[in-house]
Parts: C-alpha cells; structure tokens; sequence
C-alpha cells in the first residue's frame, strides 16, 4: 500500500481543484492512503501534520466547483536551495509519503524534476546526518515523481491543453463581450490586455473567439514602422463598413520587430492621435485566473488526476519521472525533464527574441 501525496504550486489555475480532488479520490480508490501538501514547496520545506496531511474521500467533496486551490499554493524561495530540498525528503519521508505529484507550471516541474534526480544524494545526507534511520533510508531509497500541469498561460511544450487555460480564455472572451456592449453604445474603441509573458495563446484564441480587430503577441512581432499603419487600416477599413466597436488584445509580452514592448498605451495612442476614436484601456489582471473552472478544465483535470496516480503505481525506480499530457483528445504519459526543458528553451528563445527558433521548438515533436 503506497501514500500518494499531492500538491498546487506556483500560479493558480481554475481546475486545480478538480486535479486535486480526482488524485486524492484515484489514490484511495486504487487501495492507497491519499495525502496533501498544503502551500506547494513551502509546505514540504515546514513538514508536519499541518502541512502533509493525511486526507479522506469525503475532505474532498464539492471541490470541483471551486476555483483557485483549497490546499493554497506559493511561491518558496526555500525549496530553490539545496537546505531546502533537503528539509522537504526529510518531512516526506518523516510522514510516510512514498509519491508526490505535482500541479504546476514549467517552474514547479522544474524543482519536482530536480528533487527526484537529487534524491539519493539527499536521503545519504539525511541517514549520515541522522535524521532518517536505516530503516527508513532502505524504505524510501526511490521517489516516485509526477508532474500535472496546472497553468492558464497553455505555456507548457509537449501537451495540447493545461489546466486553467479554457477557464481563463472564457473569462477574457466574457469580459471582451462585457466591454463590447459599451464599445457598440458609444462607438468606442477598446485595447484590452491579457496575460501571457513568453505565450500568446490566450490573445490569439480570445482574438478569434471575439472577432477583436487586431491583436498583439509575443511570437510574432509587429515592425515597428508597420504595426501602427497596419492596425490603422484595418480598423479604419472595419468602421468605413458601419462597425461600431474596435477590439484590440494585447498579450503582456508582446513587442514589437525592434524588441521594444507594446502595450496598451502605445496601441491607444495610435487609435486616438491615428483615428481620432475615443477609446478606452482594460487591463483584465487577475480576473482571468478568477472564478471557477470551465466543464472542459474539469474534465481534463479529472481524467489526468486518474493517469497520474496510474502513473505513480506503474512507476519504477528506471522510469523516467512522467509529466500527464493531453495529445489529440488522448491523456498521455511524457518525460518530464524533456517537456519542461522544451519549454523552457522555448522561453529562453522568446526572451531571446528569436523567434524562429522560439516557433520551430514549439512545433517539435518528440517520440518517447
Ligand atoms: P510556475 O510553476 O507557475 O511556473 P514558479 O516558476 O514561480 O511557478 O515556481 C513555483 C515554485 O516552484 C517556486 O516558488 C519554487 O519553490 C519552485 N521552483 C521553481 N523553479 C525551481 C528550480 N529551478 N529548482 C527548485 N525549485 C523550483
């Protein structure tokens, strides 16, 4: 019988809470004990009772219609450091956990990846030190390692859909149908930003969804000269055919050929010094990772919870550690360390700013 923990790290995302609910309730199911870390890393780094605690069925119940994460989530410099890793084997090992998967981004992975590789290295130190006895040392000489990826951005390489990112993409077309009702009244126009740093997918299908005028995104940069006689155009040639309302997204890391960011204020200057339109910013913040999850997040978050812990139990200590995926409507297995290194040269090559390189990393493919 294994104790199969889980936990929520770096950003929350609507559908955290399904993943969470449908591992904890898989884990029992399948005859195991089902544990939670509360407050990501920094739950591990503290241990104990009130941080690694054992859960049942029923703690559960109700959790896939709420949004956020009901075991808390953070940001834990601690866990960057080897000390840190180190308290963290010792707490799991201390309550009896012999797996951890993980809901989070390409960061959170990151340190999940990096504790699994270190882990003989920690628990040496922890027998030499004595804060594990042999027995315990020989018990959890393996941890078994899983990766969810909970993120709105749909940022993460290797895998069609994350957690969050259809909840947050309807909470940008809801709010864009919200400003476009004042945008047809008084024939204005809004640039609306969303979230998205090195990731244009919200901009890109919140454009479409909306039918915005133009858009702006980190992977494909508009020339500088061009951009503003580009959009001009086609938002003038948009109200010489009677439309009402212009609709400009922007996503955080948009820039432009020069590498200089847009924002919002840029695009706003040109509609009104350009057109002479009245028009409005909406910086949409943290509304969009607000609320809670989509059907489909739930769904997605539910079935992967399922994987997961089918992944923990097939596991063994020669597997690489497995990140759950979604690939044309299948839940798959893929490495992580390779879906997390993929991304993050996909990142490096968007702050880079080549985004050649950045586009054909992000088509690769890879075979297992
Ligand atoms: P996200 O998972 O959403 O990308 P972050 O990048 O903030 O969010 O990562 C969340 C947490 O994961 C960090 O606060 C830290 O505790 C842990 N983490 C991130 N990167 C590493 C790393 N390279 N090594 C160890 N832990 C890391």
């Amino acid at each position: 019988e294994k104790a199969i923990a889980v936990m929520t790290s770096g950003g929350d995302a609507p559908g955290m809470n399904s993943n969470v609910r449908s591992i904890v309730r898989s884990a029992i199911f399948k005859g195991c004990q089902a544990y939670v870390v509360m407050e990501g890393y920094e739950g591990l780094v503290r241990g104990g009772p009130e941080y690694i605690k054992q859960v049942t069925w029923e703690d559960v119940r109700g959790w896939s219609t709420e949004g956020g994460t009901n075991i808390g989530t953070a940001r834990c410099m601690a866990f960057k450091k080897r000390e840190g890793r180190l308290l963290g084997a010792q707490h799991l090992i201390e309550a009896g956990v012999d797996a951890l998967i993980v809901c989070g981004g390409d960061g959170s992975l990151t340190g999940a990846d990096l504790f699994r590789s270190e882990w003989p290295s920690l628990i040496k130190e922890l027998l030499e030190t004595k804060r594990i006895s042999e027995q315990q040392y020989t018990r959890y000489q393996h941890l078994n390692i899983c990766g969810t990826v909970g993120s709105i951005d749909n940022d993460m390489s290797t895998t069609d859909a994350t957690i969050g990112a259809y909840s947050a993409l309807d909470r940008i077309c809801k709010a864009i149908d919200y400003v476009e009702a004042t945008a047809y009244s008084h024939s204005r126009a809004f640039v609306v930003e969303v979230m998205g740093r090195n990731c244009g997918w919200l901009a890109l299908l919140a454009g479409i969804a909306t039918s915005a005028d133009y858009i702006f995104i980190p992977e494909k940069p508009a020339s500088s000269e061009e951009w503003q006689d580009h959009m001009c155009n086609i938002v003038a040639k948009h109200r010489s055919k009677g439309k009402r309302t212009t609709i400009v997204i922007v996503a955080e890391g948009a820039i432009s050929a020069d590498l200089t960011p847009i924002t919002p204020k840029d695009v706003h200057k040109v509609l009104v010094d350009k057109l002479g339109l009245d028009t409005r910013i909406t910086i949409l913040g943290h509304v969009q990772r607000g609320g809670t999850a989509v059907a489909y997040d739930r769904v997605l978050a539910t079935l992967q919870g399922v994987e997961a812990v089918n992944a923990v139990l097939d596991s063994t200590p020669e597997t690489p550690s497995p990140l759950i995926a979604i690939n044309e409507n299948k839940i798959v297995r893929k490495p992580l360390m390779d879906s997390v290194a993929l991304t993050k040269s996909v990142a490096d090559a968007i702050q880079a700013k080549d985004f050649d390189k950045a586009m054909s990393l992000r088509d690769t493919e890879f075979v297992e």
